[in-house]
């Protein structure tokens, strides 16, 4: 894997830390000192303004703009709108002048640069001194979003002259002149701005789909309220102070935003932005904060992992927990998680397939609400989903590549139209959250209806073959986008296998155990029992393409496909996507991600141990990594077959894909997704958890250089903590009652004393 690990920051178990500043990186940094609440998220961007090239960057999840898209032939089915999460409100904007001079760290001279995210308390701070020509000053800067009342952001800076005698002129406000950094637009007309008191507020509204932001602040400079400046979209206050040697000052500001995507009228959104201010604004910066920390806290009791005797690893796992719970932590069930979080605009801000295959089980062990909420946007998106299936000439529902509304907004045909696992991945979805929880009654009232629109859209758009009988998909990408228009791609044809066979077991379920809600559904979805039989039919006769030995091939015709050993390609030549024509790549046996391979990890209990061997060792060859999803799978399905150095191999790249920037784009923003991809690499991989049976089973492995590790799970509402050394592998539980689980192949029961079981040789990696 030609990636290479650009290691800047420093080492520590709980913090983020930049010391010295590192310009050739300054992008980069503003994704991982990103901070956010799910509600809204900002890019660690310096608030003073940066000359050397920065991307000031501030979302509200969910909230987008839209624009036409036109294609030279206008072809059925085509998407004709775009819409993507639009960079918002700048409520960090402000402006430094010490004795006339402005401060910008791409001109001005400092020492001293200190930057630091505490993952315990959830504050970015930073410092350096100001070299002015009239002394030093040294510069503190403070702020956090807050995960207690997610409408509060605090920004405080304090100055404390060292040798400095003079004036300094601070503007702190609120911004709406944000560009989309990509296509350098602003998408937003100003409504509405006022100032009182100490404070200002600013009313947004995008260009065309007709979303508000509203922005607020209450500054804190003690004897002054700062004169109002206004300019176009963009309100601030100005203070003037004084300073000598020894002196300080510290101002503060607080924010309170609210955004509005219900179509409201301008007015009634000022109305409800004032009111929240006014209910809001109350908590101050350091009250604020220990509220923000207390709720830190009991994150970490839930979800804390230690990984002794790999700082550098144990620092990238608990930074990737921190970034994932803090973009989603499910307040909202009309929000998702985007593969970048709210730290940037590339992938338009929207939710994947990524969301149920990669990031479900993140919250299904930690936070069930969050876990529920995911697929309840998922049934909250239902209609779009059956509107996208018509307009592609099929039944049922067909769930988006790429989304934020529920409707389709993939640009490129190829990966919009022919990825048609998405809709399976739901199912699985919900197959995996009902599985673990125990939900009936959400399964029953909504996954179930989801079930059967998604399996009467595979019904509709796969096909019997003429020459073998067999049912299957015809001109499909899989989950590897090296390949497209192929026909039967085993993973997607393995899935929509599964959805069919798990629709008719819900089914039969609720004709038995709820006959009134199986009533009621069939009355909904005018569910016809013989199109139920049909699925059957078609699963039971789905073709998955295998060679002798028992290697699935990815798709008819794969395995004939001209060798490329990716090992041989020019490091300056990936990512590949970028560098190579699509034409090039698509015409050999290079694949970018895991394929064939994600179905023995998903439903690790329908293959044998040989199975999983033989696919892994022919499929793993010939993965090019360039999905940063494929890492952790591979560290996953190594472990399992202990093969432990290729596990810690690709354990590096999820663990730190960000903080040591391997794929050359975290500068574009964080892969959140990929993040959970890293949770579970120690959970399922190094902890060996399998969740696709009636228990939890565990086959734990100690990766070499560790001396022990542990996780947490929540489950059936027991926080049950495992721990692994190279003696044993232990458990203890919270609660009253067992908990059952299966651990090397044999059932145990965590007992109130807790369970340990020794740990085989074979599973301990080495020195
Ligand atoms: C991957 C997709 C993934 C998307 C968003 C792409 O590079 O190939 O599988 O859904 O990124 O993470």
């Amino acid at each position: 894997m030609p990636k290479i690990a650009k290691q800047y920051l420093e080492v520590d178990p709980w913090k983020i830390i930049e010391k010295g500043f590192h310009p050739e990186r300054a992008e980069v940094s503003e994704s991982v000192f990103s901070l956010g609440n799910e509600f809204m998220g900002a890019r660690g961007y310096f608030e003073e303004g940066y000359g050397g090239g920065q991307f000031i960057g501030s979302f509200f999840n969910g909230i987008f703009e839209e624009i036409d898209v036109s294609h030279a032939v206008n072809y059925k089915g085509f998407i004709r709108r775009f819409h993507f999460m639009v960079n918002s409100v700048d409520w960090l904007y402000t402006k430094i002048e010490a004795a006339g001079e402005k401060l910008d760290l791409a001109k001005s001279k400092f020492s001293k640069f200190n930057r630091e995210l505490d993952l315990r308390t959830g504050k970015l701070v930073r410092s350096f001194v100001w070299k002015t020509k009239r002394g030093s000053i040294k510069l503190v800067f403070d702020r956090f979003t807050s995960m207690v009342q997610a409408e509060l952001a605090y920004q405080r800076i304090s100055f404390e002259s060292v040798d400095f005698t003079g004036e300094i002129k601070l503007t702190m406000g609120l911004d709406f002149n944000t560009i989309h950094h990509e296509r350098g637009v602003n998408y937003w007309n100003e409504v509405k701005k006022e100032a009182a008191g100490s404070g200002a507020a600013i009313l947004g509204k995008t260009l065309r789909s007709g979303q508000h932001v509203y922005a607020s602040m209450e500054i804190d400079a003690p004897g002054c309220t700062g004169k109002v400046i206004k300019s176009e979209k963009n309100i601030s206050r100005q203070m003037s102070f004084k300073l000598k040697p020894g002196e300080s000052k510290t101002v503060g500001k607080r924010v309170v935003n609210y955004a509005d995507k219900s179509g409201a009228t301008s007015a009634a959104v000022w109305k409800e932005g004032e009111k929240r201010r006014k209910a809001l604004l109350k908590a101050d910066f350091d009250s604020a904060l220990k509220k923000h920390t207390g709720y830190w806290k009991k994150v970490w009791d839930e979800l804390d992992m230690t990984i002794e005797g790999d700082p550098v690893n144990q620092q990238g796992v608990r930074f990737c927990i921190y970034q994932l719970h803090q973009t989603y932590h499910g307040v909202d069930a009309n929000l998702n998680v985007s593969a970048k979080g709210l730290t940037g605009e590339e992938y338009g801000g929207h939710t994947w397939w990524d969301t149920e295959t990669y990031c479900l089980p993140f919250y299904m062990f930690n936070n069930v609400k969050a876990a529920k909420n995911l697929l309840e946007y998922r049934y909250k998106t239902l209609e779009p989903a059956k509107i996208r299936a018509r307009e592609k000439d099929c039944k049922g529902a067909r769930y988006p590549m790429e989304t934020i509304d529920g409707s389709e907004s993939c640009t490129v045909w190829q990966h919009g139209d022919l990825e048609i696992h998405v809709p399976a991945a739901v199912a699985y979805g919900v197959w995996h959250y009902a599985n673990n929880t125990g939900d009936t009654a959400f399964l029953y009232s909504h996954g179930a209806e989801m079930l059967v629109e998604i399996s009467r859209y595979y019904a509709s758009r796969g096909g019997w073959g003429q020459e073998n009988g067999k049912f299957g998909f015809w001109c499909v990408m899989g989950a590897d986008e090296f390949h497209m228009m192929v026909n039967n791609n085993c993973y997607t044809n393995f899935m929509a296998m599964k959805c069919f066979d798990y629709a008719n077991e819900v089914l039969g379920q609720m004709q038995k155990k709820a006959p009134d809600k199986y009533k009621r559904l069939a009355k909904k979805t005018k569910l016809d029992e013989k199109e139920v039989r049909e699925w059957k039919k078609m699963a039971d006769n789905m073709y998955l393409p295998k060679d002798k030995k028992g290697v699935y091939e990815q798709h008819e015709g794969y395995f004939n496909m001209p060798h490329l050993d990716y090992k041989t390609i020019p490091n300056e030549d990936f990512p590949v996507y970028r560098n190579w024509a699509y034409y090039r790549i698509f015409r050999t046996d290079m694949i970018k991600q895991p394929d064939v391979l994600l179905m023995p990890f998903f439903y690790s209990h329908d293959f044998s141990d040989r199975e999983k061997k033989i696919n892994f060792e022919y499929y793993e060859p010939r993965c090019s990594h360039e999905s940063s999803l494929s890492p952790g799978i591979h560290s996953i399905l190594a472990s399992e077959l202990g093969k432990h150095d290729l596990a810690i191999k690709y354990w590096g790249h999820a663990a730190r894909l960000d903080l040591d920037d391997y794929n050359n784009n975290t500068d574009a923003g964080l892969h959140t997704t990929s993040m959970a991809a890293a949770w579970m690499n120690v959970v399922y991989g190094f902890g060996g958890l399998r969740t696709d049976s009636p228990r939890l089973s565990f086959n734990p492995s100690l990766p070499k250089g560790w001396t022990k590790y542990s996780f947490r799970l929540r489950y059936k509402g027991a926080l049950v903590v495992v721990t692994i050394d190279n003696k044993n592998v232990s458990f203890t539980r919270t609660g009253k009652d067992d908990v059952e689980v299966e651990v090397f192949g044999k059932t145990r029961k965590i007992g109130g004393k807790g369970l340990s079981v020794a740990m085989p040789k074979s599973r301990i990696g080495g020195k």
